[in-house]
């Protein structure tokens, strides 16, 4: 391939490499599916390309590794993760700015659990919702009728939020799956409509973002997922993805941070909207939790994924000031397994104790294992 040897390569902004105890990857955030994982070198060689020209680049390395470097080239450069600049050009592509934007919701993410009685309280939801200007909902509905799943979903035709997600606990015989689809289509705000827990074998899926599916939906249970997503990197580069102005309200009304927190800021039906806001802006300044990140947690911090995952295993402090997850992740970073793949070993195997005690590492325990999974 030719390369201009008096050029830099630079990476593209919206592409970032996260690098992990054992793994980097690459987050291509405009097209989630070309991110990959790539070798750890490759972050330090693309550093390097970027404050000298491509030839003296080449030139610091040895023959061997100088096909190496060439192969980085090629990979890049074949999947349009970078591109190739002039002296003159190079200054004039700025990375992105990575701080936590100062924006001007006060909750941006709720998740409200809903059923006939809650329904009730639609007014002042809406107004919560408008005033704290959020951007996504996720609505969890129990028992409710057709009639009342269609004046939910119509309730908010007008609203300020971006994106809904609906989960309806389905109630076979009072709702027919055709009946279903044309309600989930009755607003385009709606990004995902399950259907859950029917007393039936089959799962149908209607289209990618309608379901119904027979399985149960445990709301205390969110798997892991990776979200490969700008906005969602830059804030779990300065907050806890999980607390960070998210709401919670139960079917009793009562709201909090989330659902398995303790602390109740108020209720739905009886504090008015004003006075919950008070209570919102107060905790955004007091409420230190808000700001723990993942490298903030051991173990997270030396993950790969620690701005893409997104968890409700919230870390807790231990006895030397610092933060450890009290129920392990089911992703090992020093060796890169996950549970179920073959080789997997949990911490403790690898000679990693993170508990209440404090954190410890066997480096040389952790190089042996990892030279039996990996090399030939
Ligand atoms: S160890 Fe688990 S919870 Fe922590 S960042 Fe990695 S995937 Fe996320």
């Amino acid at each position: 391939m030719y390369y201009p040897l008096n050029e830099y390569f630079k990476l593209f902004s919206d592409c970032s490499i996260v690098t992990g105890y054992r793994n980097a990857i690459l987050l291509d955030f405009t097209r989630p599916n070309k991110s990959n994982f790539v070798p750890k070198e490759l972050l330090s060689f693309l550093n390097s390309c970027a404050n000298k020209t491509v030839e003296d680049v080449l030139n610091h390395y040895n023959n061997e590794d100088k096909q190496v470097a060439i192969e980085y080239l090629d990979f890049m450069v074949e999947n349009e993760f970078g591109f190739f600049v002039s002296d003159k050009l190079k200054n004039n592509f700025p990375t992105i700015n990575t701080n936590l934007k100062k924006s001007p919701e006060i909750i941006d993410n709720v998740v409200l659990e809903i059923d006939g009685n809650n329904l009730k309280h639609l007014k002042s939801i809406h107004s919560l919702i408008e005033k704290c200007l959020v951007a996504s909902l996720e609505i969890r509905c129990l028992s409710l009728t057709n009639q009342e799943l269609e004046q939910l979903i119509l309730s908010f035709s007008a609203s300020i939020v971006q994106s809904i997600n609906i989960y309806l606990k389905y109630i076979p015989n009072s709702m027919q799956l055709d009946d279903l689809e044309k309600i989930a289509t009755l607003n385009s705000r709606i990004k995902k409509f399950i259907a859950y827990g029917g007393d039936y074998n089959a799962t149908s899926t209607i289209n990618r973002d309608i379901q119904i599916t027979s399985k149960k939906f445990n709301e205390n249970k969110i798997v892991r997922a990776n979200i490969i997503n700008l906005s969602y990197h830059i804030e779990s580069l300065n907050v806890c993805t999980y607390r960070y102005k998210k709401l919670y309200i139960s079917l009793n009304g009562d709201l909090k941070n989330h659902l398995s927190c303790d602390k109740v800021i108020g209720n739905i039906r009886t504090d008015k909207t004003e006075k919950l806001i008070e209570f919102f802006i107060e905790e955004h300044s007091k409420n230190e939790n808000w700001f723990i990140k993942k490298s903030n947690i051991d173990v997270c911090r030396d993950c790969e994924f620690r701005t893409v995952c997104f968890t409700n295993n919230l870390p807790l402090k231990n006895n030397q000031g610092g933060l450890y997850l009290e129920t392990e992740c089911t992703y090992n970073p020093y060796i890169g397994k996950a549970v179920g793949e073959e080789g997997y070993k949990t911490l403790e195997d690898c000679g990693v104790i993170s508990n209440e005690k404090g954190f410890k590492i066997d480096h040389e325990k952790i190089t042996l294992i990892n030279k039996e999974l990996w090399e030939e």
